[in-house]
């Protein structure tokens, strides 16, 4: 089993879900007592989130090349980085170790893809809903992305920043979504991408009028599956009895 390398901490309310989904991914595929050989290391989001909004991706890339060197250097054979928004510096980290990079964007867009959807509506920060690194890159994929109006996307935005990265899991908020995923259908989504890795506590399937495509767990599949790609397809299988 290879050792995943998880970038974490934006926010940890998410990353302990991606520990939570890779774990029971393994424990399914392999035997009741797998789990998953990883390591995460976990920013403090209070600075990221500030450079993020004063526009300062500079410091926020300098955190998280940091964090990239840190995982290889500790033996991590990829990286995972645990949100959407901080994909805008997926090139920086990328360079910055040899490691193979997973990005977010690319089991999202091939699960759309099998799934039949090409219309597909994307809801995430600010950043990820106006800007072209993951609409981009799900574009280049054959999908057409529809994003909220602005009014909208205020909201959706606010919503992850002062409530769920926080912790806050409100059936208010949950109803504001659910209003803004009925008007991406109208206008011809086929499916929403839950396209900020914290969506997936507030939204779950039986929530929304449209079928769900959740960044977070396609992601850690996308990890599970990096990680077990040389383990034999028997479950219960035991790892040899070997020193790491
Ligand atoms: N976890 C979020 C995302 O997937 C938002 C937090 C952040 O800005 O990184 O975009």
């Amino acid at each position: 089993m290879r050792t995943i390398g998880l970038i974490g901490g934006m926010s940890w309310e998410s990353s302990a879900e991606y520990y939570r989904l890779i774990n029971q991914q393994v424990r399914d595929r392999l035997g009741p007592l797998r789990s998953a050989r990883l390591l995460m290391y976990s920013v403090d989001f209070g600075p990221v989130e500030q450079a993020q909004h004063a526009g300062r991706w500079d410091l926020a890339a300098a955190i998280l090349v940091d964090a990239a060197r840190r995982l290889a250097a500790g033996g991590a054979d990829c990286l995972v980085l645990c949100t959407n928004t901080m994909h805008k510096l997926a090139g920086q980290i990328q360079a910055a170790t040899s490691l193979p990079f997973l990005h977010i964007a690319d089991p999202t867009a091939q699960a759309a893809l099998e799934a039949g959807t090409l219309s597909v509506g994307l809801l995430g920060t600010a950043f990820t809903m106006e800007q072209d690194f993951l609409k981009g890159r799900l574009e280049q994929q054959g999908l057409q992305v529809l994003v909220p109006d602005e009014q909208e996307r205020q909201a959706v935005h606010r919503i992850i920043y002062e409530e769920l990265c926080v912790g806050i899991i409100s059936a208010q908020s949950r109803q504001v979504y659910q209003r803004v995923i009925e008007s991406l259908q109208a206008r011809g989504a086929q499916a929403v991408i839950l396209g900020c890795t914290e969506i997936g506590l507030l939204l779950k399937p039986e929530h929304s009028p449209l079928p769900l495509l959740d960044t977070t767990e396609l992601h850690a599949r996308a990890a599970v599956a990096f990680a077990l790609t040389d383990e034999a397809k028997e479950p219960g299988r035991d790892e040899p009895l070997t020193a790491p």
